[in-house]
């Protein structure tokens, strides 16, 4: 394809795919409110009680997470918030001027509220400046959740969205509308909006800067998925090569379903066990169709997004012993909740670099009584022994021991409780921070089996923020320094006699795939929709040879002889069934 043509835009290929539909902008943070007038009232205050419901709904969630964390006093101001939500005559002020001046709501809001922090602002008292600016979060929020509902009913289905940046809730959000792909301003190839994009199977190129600028609503769009590149208003050329392209891959789909039911094993037979990654539960149709032989990662944090709040143990109890039924005998590992960092947050706390901050199992060794109820939930699931625990953003010994100090606690009250659970289940820790690549071999002592997260591994290793399109360039997967740490981790947990697996996106990277076989990886655990694809290259290679390769990387000293030194390997080894998936 000719890059050179000006209605092309290049960016980062963030999921595979080809998708052709019209441009619907998104504006997120530019969304204008507008004074329009509204026919139907009754609809106007109905929405306006369900915003202020989710509002208070977020509010609570926030706000019993912040008293664990925060203290009573600092979390009051959620609280506070809370009651700006219950103020009669502010509330009965929006309805009253609904039903006499016909206008959105949202305008509404906006002008209320906005004279609450106008009064403060123009205060000479630091501390009623202060509070005007949890008003006006009050006001965004509440904005925000009747706008949702707007959005909701604008997309309706067939278009790809281009924005700014999205965030992992939208893209849930959007794919329920079957969005047919994702176009953005911003982000990186691992941001999880990337990630979720993969696992919806939706097509998404991202970090293109100036598609908001370059595309208009209605614009016909050709997203490649595979090239990273975005066609506006295609010519009857680049259609036509681009609805081959569509046809390539249903061809390709079929071919890629005939090894289904065959091992994925290396000709030399060597097994390398291919588990799926799970973040949203429609995926599992798509897992065992695709024959995953396990579910190596449940992101829980991901699958909750889809629910209003945390769900209770009761609720989380169904939902893992439903996916552990539907994946037995074999096995699931679910991943306690990774909150924090680009996901799902659960205070407004502002962190300066949340990606360093309260992330992962910080918040969870923080917040005891919301970490034992998903234990106490994974527990209860675990009744048949085909589900295993894991731990997020492990990077001391401590946080270890006390994680499974938890397990103990939660395991003797339910065997108090006379309920049915694996008394032996399995414990995991994910390796991705640098601390715990460097102290694998302790650490290994206290588990049963490690997975590694190459994406945020390589983030924090490298310093390289993995959203961000502007230093994506240096965030490199075969970085000596990254290739290296994987051999010891890799080395270091054999010798323990844990299982080693990787989860992160690496592992679906099919130019990797060979080096990480030869450095030793028992298992991978990919985006079911890429398991046939790395199914059909372990089947392709020979073990022998990968361990050769794999000593060969360790040597290089730079990340181009190392990505040259595999992709050569690649194009000589590999079929051309392969390659031409790849290339589209
Ligand atoms: C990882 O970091 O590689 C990983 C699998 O976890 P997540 O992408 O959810 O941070
Ligand atoms: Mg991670």
């Amino acid at each position: 394809m000719d890059t050179k043509q000006d209605n092309i835009l290049k960016g980062i290929a963030a999921a595979p795919g080809i998708a052709i539909a019209n441009a619907f902008i998104y504006e997120k943070e530019k969304e204008s409110i507008s004074d329009e007038s509204i026919t139907n009232v009754d609809e106007a205050l109905q929405n306006l009680d369900s915003a202020l419901a989710q509002s208070r709904k977020e509010l609570r969630k926030i706000f019993s997470l912040a008293v664990d964390k925060l203290g009573e006093k600092r979390a009051a101001i959620f609280d506070a918030q809370i009651m700006i939500l219950d103020d009669p005559i502010l509330i009965s002020t929006i309805q009253n001027r609904i039903k006499k001046e016909k206008k959105v709501p949202e305008f509404l809001v906006e002008d209320e509220i906005s004279k609450y922090t106008r009064l403060m602002n123009a205060s000479n008292e630091s501390y009623m400046k202060e509070r005007s600016h949890d008003i006006e979060d009050i006001k965004n929020r509440i904005i925000r959740n009747l706008k949702k509902k707007k959005l909701r009913s604008r997309i309706l289905n067939d278009v790809v969205v281009i924005t700014s940046n999205l965030s992992p809730s939208d893209t849930v959000l959007f794919a329920r509308a079957d969005v047919k792909g994702y176009v953005t301003d911003f982000g990186g190839l691992t941001s999880h909006a990337a990630i979720l994009s993969r696992s919806l199977n939706v097509p998404a190129v991202v970090g293109l800067h100036e598609a908001t600028n370059k595309i208009k609503d209605g614009d016909l769009i050709i997203i490649d998925g595979f090239f990273g590149q975005v066609i506006i208003n295609p010519d009857e050329k680049q259609l036509a090569t681009y609805k081959k392209k569509l046809e390539k891959l249903t061809e390709h789909d079929e071919e890629l379903n005939k090894i289904k039911d065959l091992p994925s094993q290396t000709i030399d037979g060597r097994e390398v066990k291919l588990l799926a990654n799970l973040d949203v539960s429609t995926e599992m149709d798509f897992i065992l169709h695709n024959r995953a032989q396990g579910i190596g990662l449940v992101r829980t944090e991901q699958l909750f997004e889809e629910h209003e709040e945390f769900p209770d143990e009761e609720k989380q109890y169904q939902i893992y012993k439903s996916i552990a039924e539907q994946i037995y005998p074999d096995v699931i590992i679910i991943r306690t909740f990774d909150i924090g960092g680009d996901k799902v947050l659960p205070v407004d706390l502002h962190e300066p670099n949340p990606m360093l901050g309260w992330r992962g199992i910080r918040l969870l060794l923080d917040s005891p009584d919301l970490f034992k109820v998903q234990i106490r939930a994974v527990l209860r699931a675990s009744s048949h022994k085909n589900v295993k625990i894991m731990f997020p953003m492990i990077s001391s010994i401590y946080e270890i021991t006390e994680s499974k100090r938890l397990i103990d606690e939660c395991k003797k009250e339910l065997s108090a409780e006379k309920v049915q659970f694996d008394k032996n289940i399995g414990i995991g820790i994910m390796i991705e921070i640098p601390s715990a690549a460097v102290m694998v071999k302790e650490f290994a002592q206290e588990v049963e089996f490690i997975s590694i997260g190459t994406n945020d591994l390589i983030q924090y290793l490298l310093a390289v923020d993995r959203g961000n399109d502007i230093v994506s360039k240096q965030y490199q997967e075969f970085h000596p320094a990254v290739v290296r740490t994987l051999k010891h981790i890799i080395s270091e947990g054999k010798k323990a006699d844990v299982s080693v697996s990787m989860c992160g996106e690496m592992a679906a990277d099919p130019f990797a795939v060979p080096l990480l076989i030869g450095l030793g990886l028992d298992s991978l655990s990919v985006s079911a929709s890429a398991i046939p694809l790395i199914k059909k290259i372990i089947r392709s290679l020979n073990y022998k040879e990968l361990q050769v390769l794999a000593d060969e990387c360790l040597l290089f000293k730079s990340e181009t002889e190392i990505s040259k030194h595999l992709h050569h390997f690649f194009n000589t080894k590999i079929q051309d069934l392969i390659k031409n998936l790849i290339r589209g």
